[in-house]
């Protein structure tokens, strides 16, 4: 799809969002069909203005009207007939579509169908539960409470609940669901947004307590779904506790009563991973993934992606755990390079091996002349390190951000720096000497340098020789494009002064 056309279509989709919601305001507000016709009447301009200018007319004023008045009448209905009232036992009220011959709701006082009715105008989608969602919304507190004795769907109340929980209003997801957890008999799988929900606002409040005894009232659902949740939730517990045998107990309670349930996949491969079964972890994302893509109802690549992630993030995690914590500390004397270029761009800078990689690379970018436009990546020997959660290759990448220097260069006498991988950059960076540590001075700082690194998105080394080419016949008609292209570049410049302050601002001392 174009991307104006999307826009367009999002631009929509609010416009009706707001429309809804502003007519569902005037409704509880007012329990007016004339008020709600009145502000749909104004809301609904922009879209009549809109249908006749489409329709090749010269927009005149009285015929925006006429649109707007009768897209506002079709809208008021649907909205009339859609919107629960809290004072109607969350009934909608009802108006039936008016007869050709009766006057038209409107309030013109003509027929209706000469009037709105003549006009064919498409009709809102208003789902009940959305409806319910936004009714419930504007509540006054201190009706909450009776919500869930007014016959208002669980799986709504779920909803609502999910939205204030966003809002950080736990005291009101407590006060709408409590209620309905008093007894469980009743309550199917359709309860267990809600369950999930109030059992994190128990969460969020600190209220431990309140949070098992809902565990517990759950177990005792009839519903098997609701009660496996419930074993679930009591498994992921244990498993943030450490206490592993009781995690897998439940979790095993959770597999008899609902054994093709999805949700057990994610469980499982968090549980193993958690105790320390990688092997096992890894051959039961394999038998999810088996039997979730076979699944004739349900697409659940989803699931089977975020399993999949969960392995990789596992065995970054266990990749950090082996690196190795104490180092001796040093100050490195580091040359840097790009590799592929005569004549050379380089860098001397001196660096403390406790910053990390992260860290590194900011210095990196500044010490060249760098946008930091694009993605990065060091290797250090057999490591890979890159900034977290960018890599989507099979073996992701260390994140830079908890690996510091000292802890995997060793003994080694150089590393590379690639950076943007369209273009290709690739730096040598030898340790040219390593030094007492000195933590009373900058953690970085730059000693000498020659030459601009090139620049950003040139198309790599050959297309830097390229440029360098044009600069040299710079009267040549056919350079003349690319030396525009490249303003007031000069490839030998550096001022090691002006980058030497930038690199030790990256250290700013009080
Ligand atoms: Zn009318």
């Amino acid at each position: 799809m174009h991307q104006d056309d999307t826009n367009d279509i999002d631009a929509l989709h609010q416009l009706f969002d707001h429309i809804i919601d502003e007519g569902v305001g005037v409704i509880l507000d007012t329990h007016s069909f004339d008020a709600l016709h009145v502000r749909l009447r104004e809301l609904m301009r922009p879209l009549a203005q809109a249908i006749v200018s489409e329709a090749g007319e010269d927009a005149d004023d009285s015929q925006v009207d006429q649109a707007a008045r009768a897209i506002a009448t079709r809208a008021a209905l649907d909205l009339w007939n859609h919107t629960p009232i809290p004072d109607n036992h969350f009934r909608p009220y009802k108006m039936d579509k008016p007869e050709r011959n009766a006057p038209c709701p409107c309030g013109s006082q003509r027929k209706y169908k000469q009037c709105c009715g003549a006009v064919d105008s498409p009709s809102l989608t208003l789902p009940p539960d959305e409806m319910a969602a936004r009714v419930l919304k504007r509540l006054p507190k201190e009706r909450i409470g009776e919500i869930g004795a007014l016959g208002v769907p669980v799986h709504t109340l779920g909803m609502v609940a999910q939205a204030w929980f966003e809002q950080e209003r736990f005291d009101d997801v407590v006060a709408l669901l409590e209620p309905v957890f008093k007894d469980v008999r009743g309550l199917d799988e359709r309860a267990e947004l809600a369950a999930d929900v109030l059992g994190n606002a128990w969460l969020a409040l600190g209220d431990e307590a309140r949070r098992l005894e809902l565990i517990a009232t759950l177990k005792r659902a009839p519903d098997k779904t609701l009660k496996s949740a419930a074993f679930q939730r009591e498994a992921t517990l244990n498993c943030d506790r450490g206490d592993f045998p009781a995690a897998w107990a439940a979790f095993g309670q959770a597999q008899r009563l609902t054994p093709n349930n999805p949700t057990l996949a994610h469980l499982e491969v968090l549980l193993l991973l958690a105790d320390g079964r990688e092997a096992e972890a890894r051959a039961r994302v394999d038998f999810w993934t088996a039997k979730l893509s076979r699944d004739p109802e349900f697409d659940h690549s989803e699931l089977i992606g975020l399993l999949h992630q969960m392995l990789d993030l596992g065995r970054v995690d266990e990749r950090l755990a082996a690196l190795p914590e104490d180092y001796p500390e040093r100050r490195l004397l580091l040359h840097v390079e790009i590799e592929g270029i005569e004549p050379p761009i380089w860098r001397r800078l001196e660096v403390e091996n406790s910053l990390t990689f992260a860290e590194l690379h900011d210095i990196l970018q500044t010490a060249m002349g760098w946008d930091d436009a694009h993605l990065h990546e060091f290797i250090v020997g057999e490591y890979r390190i890159g900034p977290a959660f960018e890599a989507e290759w099979d073996e992701p990448a260390l994140p830079g951000e908890e690996v510091e220097l000292g802890q995997v260069i060793g003994r080694k006498k150089s590393f590379r720096y690639l950076y943007d991988f369209g273009d290709g950059w690739s730096h040598r960076i030898t340790i040219e000497q390593r030094l007492p540590s000195t933590p009373t001075e900058r953690p970085a700082v730059l000693l000498a340098g020659k030459r601009a690194c090139p620049p950003e998105d040139c198309g790599g080394v050959r297309g830097y020789y390229r440029l360098l080419n044009a600069l040299a016949r710079p009267d040549s008609e056919e350079n003349r494009e690319t030396l525009e292209w490249l303003g007031d570049y000069k490839p030998d410049a550096f001022s090691l002064a002006s980058v030497r302050k930038d690199v030790a601002s990256l250290f700013r001392r009080i």
